[in-house]
C-alpha cells in the first residue's frame, strides 16, 4: 500500500506541512503533482511565465525526491480523471495535501475527497499557505472581519501568542523507494518557455528591514517581489512571517492583508465577480474599448499610469503604488468596470493571486471592503509628485516621454474626476 502527497501552490520541500504529516502518519509516500487543465486551458498564452516556473518548480522537487531514493509522479489533466487512474493502478491508502481556499480549489478538492471516501481512502488536508486561515481570525460575534485594522490587531496578537516554528526532523525514510518516473516536457503540458525573468526565491533581508521607508516609491528596489513565491509556496509563509516580526512591522503587516483578503474571498465567494458593497454594481460603467486598449498599452498620455503597464507589459510585475494609480485611473478617470482591469492584471501578473487581485481592484474601485468614500480618486500628477519626484521611474518605462510620439492626455484630469464622482454619486442614490 502507498500514500499519497498531492502537490498545489506549496511547491517546496521545507516547512511543508502537509508533507510533513504524511511522512511522520505513512510509510511509502509517494508525492505528486497534477498539471490540472481546468486551470491551464483557461490561460491564453502559450508562453505563460508562470506555467514555466511551475515546471522548472517541479522539476527540481522531482530530483530531490530523487536523491533520497523516491521520485515525484507528475501527470497532466483533470484531477478528478486522474485520481480514477491512480485508484486503478496503486493501492491507495491515504491522500495528503495542504488546503487551498479558492472557490475552484474548493469545490476541486470536495469532488475529489468525495471519490477517495466512496472506496475507503482517508483525505487530509492541512494549513500551510496561511499563518492564520479562513475562520480562526473572527469578530466578537464570530464572524469574518470586514474591516482590515481591526482583523490585523487580532491577527497580530495571535501571532505573538502562538510560537510559531516551521517544521523540521522529515522522516525521509517513509518515502516510497521508486526508480525515477519520467517528467512531462513544458511542450508537453502545451506551453512554451517565456523570456520573462522570475525575481529570485529570497531577498535582501535590509530590503524588509527597510521596507517602510522605501516602499512607496517604484524607482528604488524596495519591495521584496516574493509575490510569485508566496503564490506557488516556493517559500514557507511562517519562515517569511518570522523574518519579518523580527526586522519590519510594515512588512509583516503587508502579510497580513493577504490573509486579510484570501479571508474575505474564502467567506464570499461571489466578489469574484461581483462588488462586496452590492450597491455598486449599479455604477454605469463606460467601458470603451478603444480607452481600455490604450490602458493596456501604456498609452493614456498619463506618464505615471503608462509607465506602470509598460512595466506590467514588460516584466510581468508592477509596483504596489503604481497598481494602485493605474486601477484608480482605469475605474474611476476612464469609468471602465474594474473587472476589466481586474482580468488583465490576473492575465499579465506573475504574482497574481485570485484573492489580493480582487481585493486590490475593488479597493481601488471603491466596491470593496474599504471605508474610504468614493469621492477619493487618484490625481496622477500629484502621486507623480509625491512617489517618482524626478521622474526615474517614468523615463525608465517611457524613454520618448517629451518627444511627440508621446500622446496627448486621454481625459482631462479635472473633467474625469467630476464625471466619476458625479456617476458614482447618481449610480449610489438610485
Ligand atoms: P512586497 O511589498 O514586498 O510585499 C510582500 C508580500 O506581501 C507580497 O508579495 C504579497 O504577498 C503581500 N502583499 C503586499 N501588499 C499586499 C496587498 N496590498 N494586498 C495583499 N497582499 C499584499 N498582490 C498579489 O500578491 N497578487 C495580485 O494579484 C495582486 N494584485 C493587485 C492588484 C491591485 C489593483 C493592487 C492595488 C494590488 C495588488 N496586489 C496583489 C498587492 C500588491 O500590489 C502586491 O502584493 C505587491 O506589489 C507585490 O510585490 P512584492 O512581492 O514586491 O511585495
Amino acid at each position: 500500500k502507498i500514500s499519497l502527497f498531492w502537490f498545489r501552490r506549496d511547491l517546496r520541500l521545507e516547512d511543508n506541512t502537509g508533507l510533513y504529516y504524511a511522512l511522520q502518519q505513512e510509510e511509502n509516500v509517494l508525492p505528486l503533482f497534477i498539471f490540472d487543465q481546468t486551470i491551464l486551458e483557461k490561460l491564453e498564452e502559450k508562453n505563460d511565465a508562470r506555467v514555466g516556473f511551475i515546471h522548472d518548480q517541479i522539476s527540481k522537487l522531482k530530483s530531490q525526491f530523487e536523491e533520497k531514493g523516491s521520485s515525484l509522479l507528475v501527470k497532466v489533466g483533470k484531477p478528478l480523471d486522474i485520481y480514477r487512474t491512480l485508484l486503478e493502478e496503486y493501492d491507495i491508502q491515504a491522500v495528503y495535501t495542504n488546503r487551498d481556499y479558492e472557490p475552484y480549489a474548493k469545490e476541486r478538492d470536495q469532488s475529489i475527497e468525495k471519490l477517495l471516501r466512496d472506496q475507503q481512502i482517508d483525505f487530509y488536508s492541512f494549513k500551510d499557505q496561511m499563518i492564520f486561515e479562513p475562520g480562526e481570525i473572527l469578530n466578537g460575534s464570530g464572524e469574518f472581519y470586514k474591516v482590515f485594522t481591526p482583523y490585523s490587531k487580532v491577527w497580530l496578537s495571535e501571532f505573538k501568542k502562538q510560537q510559531i516554528e516551521p517544521l523540521s526532523y522529515f522522516h525521509w525514510k517513509n518515502l516510497y523507494q521508486t526508480k525515477g518516473f519520467g517528467l512531462p516536457s513544458l511542450a508537453e503540458v502545451g506551453f512554451e518557455k517565456s523570456s520573462i525573468e522570475i525575481p529570485p526565491m529570497w531577498t535582501d533581508k535590509d530590503i524588509i528591514a527597510h521596507y517602510d521607508q522605501n516602499r512607496n516609491f517604484p524607482a528604488k528596489n524596495g519591495t521584496s517581489r516574493l509575490g510569485i513565491h508566496l503564490r506557488f509556496g516556493t517559500i514557507s509563509i511562517r519562515q517569511l512571517a518570522l523574518t519579518a516580526a523580527k526586522l519590519n512591522d510594515t512588512y509583516l503587516n503587508e502579510l497580513i492583508w493577504r490573509e486579510f483578503y484570501m479571508t474575505i474571498l474564502a467567506f464570499n465567494p461571489q466578489v469574484v465577480d461581483k462588488a462586496f458593497k452590492p450597491a455598486y454594481d449599479q455604477i454605469p460603467w463606460r467601458n470603451n474599448e478603444k480607452e481600455f486598449e490604450a490602458w493596456c498599452q501604456g498609452k493614456t498620455g498619463y506618464p505615471i499610469v503608462d509607465a506602470g503597464m509598460r512595466e506590467l507589459n514588460a516584466t510581468g510585475y508592477m509596483h504596489n503604488r503604481v497598481r494602485m494609480i493605474v486601477a484608480s485611473f482605469l475605474t474611476k478617470h476612464l469609468l471602465i468596470d474594474w473587472r476589466w482591469g481586474e482580468a488583465y492584471f490576473a492575465k499579465k501578473l506573475l504574482d497574481f493571486e485570485l484573492a489580493s487581485n480582487n481585493g486590490g481592484w475593488q479597493w481601488a474601485a471603491g466596491t470593496g471592503t474599504d471605508a474610504q468614500p468614493y469621492f477619493r480618486v487618484f490625481n496622477p500628477e500629484s502621486q507623480t509628485e509625491k512617489f517618482d519626484k524626478e521622474l526615474k521611474y517614468i523615463k525608465k518605462w517611457i524613454p520618448e516621454l517629451n518627444s511627440q510620439d508621446y500622446p496627448k492626455p486621454i481625459v482631462d484630469h479635472k473633467f474625469a474626476r467630476q464625471r466619476a464622482i458625479d456617476t458614482y454619486k447618481e449610480a449610489l442614490n438610485s
